[in-house]
């Protein structure tokens, strides 16, 4: 992830036809939208390009119409909640490309923003088709991507695009990449990955990426207990694959090859049925967890080792919550642990990237997130990118 051309790079754009791929894919309740962080997100990019006087063009997908046109999935249903965010008016043009797009070209103004049609109506956006890119570069200058969280996928919008036409890293993808060298690529060390959440299958290559790029590798969340399993602790009824006791073991056995310390916790949280303050809650020491108990959240004890670990780390990178986090008290671990790194991020010791659906929503139930240096709203793409795979998108950008 060496080189990209940022919009500072631009020369004068006055007149000129940006497309910029931006993360449309708003949630959304009854046919309104629910959440506008991912607009507030390109906000920055889409207003810079526009007071500088470029005729902006937003490309973007919206749920999943398989290459055909679905008006259940239009994006202009996200054209008032873009406007409110923007300030301003938006056209919305009902194709990707042609004389329809052309034409409305012509009627916007400099500094105009237009919305195009879901990409993914077309099969060439899936496809990655090169004649499809071309025909929605032909009305254009040049290409910004602002949406980190499709750089996983080889699309059209995504990747094609950028191989045609002059390309720039929008604010937030800029942000989002910085965010990330700064984590894994050139960190300052000693870096700590947290690593938690409900699976050890969802997440192996994550793991056996990490092994050989941190010094500390704390598991928590479900997964602890097939790492905790493959060690030979009994872990009663919790959530547990014990078919993956060997991929644990070699996870462990390359760790320790790398110098990578991994952090188990050894006491634990643990209650009979999973209800929000059982009667049968308890903490105990991981070797005395009953047949007929589970375990659902990281001990006090080991938080606080875990803290010190992260006291002694200039970097950490986080997915996935330490415990069962949406139900109390199971969201002790993750939210002192939370509190922990937010406090030294803070403080400016630690730089602290975290990133994935849930982990967001625990950061923010922690609160968290404020202090974290940075957030990554991107599921998909972000834990690609802990996987260590090079995302499509981001590649096509590099110089
Ligand atoms: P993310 O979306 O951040 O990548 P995951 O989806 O992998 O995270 O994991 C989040 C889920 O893991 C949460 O729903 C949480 O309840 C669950 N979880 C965490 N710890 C446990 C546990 N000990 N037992 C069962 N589920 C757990
Ligand atoms: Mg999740």
């Amino acid at each position: 992830m060496s080189s990209f051309k940022t919009l500072d790079d631009l020369g004068d754009v006055t007149g000129k036809v940006a497309l910029v791929r931006v993360d449309l894919n708003l949630p959304m309740n009854g046919g309104s939208v629910t959440d506008t962080t991912r607009v507030e997100a390109s906000a920055p990019t889409i207003l810079e390009l526009s007071e500088k006087g470029a005729k902006v063009l937003l490309l973007a997908h919206f749920g999943r119409p398989g290459g055909k046109r679905n008006s259940t999935m239009s994006v202009s249903m996200t054209l008032e909640a873009v406007e409110e965010v923007l300030g301003s008016e938006v056209m919305f043009i009902p194709e990707i490309q042609g004389p329809v797009v052309e034409q409305s070209i012509g009627i916007l103004r400099n500094g105009d923003v237009g919305l195009l049609e879901n990409t993914r109506f077309w099969p060439g956006e899936e496809a990655n088709d090169a004649d499809f890119a071309a025909g929605i570069a032909a009305n254009a200058d040049f290409y910004v991507n602002d949406a980190f969280s499709a750089a996983h996928r080889a699309h059209a919008s995504t990747e094609g695009l950028a191989r045609i036409l002059p390309s720039y890293a929008g604010r937030a993808m800029e942000k989002e990449l910085n965010a990330l060298e700064s984590a894994l690529e050139k960190p300052e060390q000693p870096v700590a990955a947290v690593v938690g959440g409900a699976k050890v299958s969802s997440k192996l290559a994550v793991l056996e990426n990490l092994v050989g790029k941190v010094q500390h590798l704390i598991i928590g969340g479900g997964m602890a207990n097939t790492f905790l399993a493959a060690r030979g602790v009994d872990v009663g009824k919790s959530l547990c694959e014990h078919d993956l006791t060997e991929t644990a073991n070699a996870i462990m056995e390359a760790a320790d090859a790398a110098g990578c310390t991994v952090h188990l916790p050894y006491d634990v949280v643990v209650s009979q049925e999973f209800a929000a303050n059982p009667p049968s809650l308890r903490t105990c020491n991981v070797h005395e967890v009953a047949e007929s108990e589970m375990i659902l959240d990281v001990g006090p004890q080991a938080v606080e080792a875990l803290a010190d670990v992260l006291k002694t780390c200039r970097t950490v990178v986080w997915n996935g919550p330490m415990g069962a986090f949406e139900t109390e008290p199971f969201d002790a671990a993750t939210v002192a642990l939370a509190k922990t790194a937010a406090a030294l991020s803070a403080e400016g010791s630690l730089v602290s990237v975290a990133g994935g659906g849930d982990t967001v929503a625990a950061l923010n139930h922690a609160g968290a997130a404020r202090d974290f240096s940075y957030i990554s709203t991107a599921g998909g793409a972000f834990l690609e990118w802990m996987e260590g795979k090079e995302l499509p998108g981001v590649a096509a950008l590099t110089v």
